[in-house]
């Protein structure tokens, strides 16, 4: 199983803001020496800069064993691809062509895109059909450059189709160049972690995971949290999860726990993955078990178990 680091929004490094595409030199001997080898990155790079600037900086990083493995789409009200204005959707969709053809260039493997910005749920009937307008104009492009798109489940604040009707766009469109991206995050706070995985999880071409404290102000913002250390349900995750043959990159949106690296985040969240955080049931609830010295979880056996300690 290969892990991604999300690197857009986020500090590369703890408390180091390095932005990793602009600054090779820099970013490539960090992102080596946490055992990083793919990224997710931002499009920003790859709309302001030449051809030539994200040819090469893009060469660099693959040389030096580091693949970038997806690129987050511009979204929000003004890259609307649910617009029901026609000359804005059209602009959105125009748009969504431009950075496939920019990040083509660095060889990534797929860009996630949103289902469109919604002002409530009363709009999300009306505005499918706009959505499937615009996939049908962009798959033609993807599968000219062979880069899929991962449409992604997005959060209450923007509320946006639901998991059924998710799959029904997807489905519909029938492409091999149009999948979905699970975010975590968003799952538990719209509609399930185990309901969505359950009904996408064939259609899950790319995964967003993130964890998020429980709390309001976590239900209405990204808060990048480290998996497992908040209350989204990794039990129910994994449950499904140890039923797919998911061979590509997990993507890990998240800043390290506690000011950790990136190397033991990437191992927390692979042990994660593996089944092996360390539980107890107490008084019928499943509990995790965290180190009272470095605040970190523990993972492994009850023979042979570790923590950022040791
Ligand atoms: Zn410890």
């Amino acid at each position: 199983m290969e892990l991604a680091i999300y690197t857009q929004d986020v500090p590369m490094v703890p408390y180091r803001d390095i932005p990793v595409l602009p600054r090779p030199e820099e970013a490539i001997p960090e992102l080596q020496a946490a055992g990083v080898t793919a990224i997710e990155a931002g499009h920003s790079f790859f709309i302001a800069n030449p051809e030539r600037v994200v040819e090469e900086n893009s060469r660099m990083f693959h040389q030096a064993g580091i693949r970038i493995w997806s690129v987050y789409a511009p979204f929000g009200k003004d890259r609307n691809l649910a617009d029901p204005d026609a000359l804005k959707r059209h602009h959105a969709v125009e748009y969504h062509k431009f950075v496939l053809e920019r990040v083509a260039l660095a060889g990534a493997s797929l860009v996630v895109i949103h289902p469109g910005a919604y002002g409530g749920e009363q709009e999300v009937p009306r505005m499918l059909p706009l959505l499937s307008d615009s996939l049908e104009s962009l798959l033609p492009v993807a599968e000219r450059l062979g880069v899929r798109l991962a449409l992604k489940n997005i959060v209450p604040r923007e509320p946006g189709p639901g998991f059924p009707a998710l799959r029904q766009v997807v489905e519909k469109l029938g492409s091999k160049w149009l999948g979905v991206c699970f975010d975590t995050d968003h799952a538990h706070k719209g509609g399930g972690v185990k309901a969505g995985m359950e009904i996408l999880k064939d259609l899950i071409i790319t995964f967003h995971l993130a964890d998020n404290d429980g709390t309001v102000q976590s239900c209405m913002w990204d808060h990048f949290m480290q998996p497992p250390y908040g209350v989204v349900p990794w039990n129910d995750f994994l449950g499904v999860w140890q039923t797919m043959d998911f061979t590509s990159p997990v993507v890990v949106r998240a800043i390290p726990w506690a000011g950790e690296c990136y190397r033991h985040m990437q191992r927390e969240v692979s042990a994660l993955l593996q089944g092996e955080l360390m539980q107890v049931d107490v008084s019928g609830i499943p509990t995790k078990l965290r180190c009272l010295r470095c605040g970190h979880l523990r993972f492994g056996t009850a023979e042979d178990n570790w923590c950022a300690c040791l």
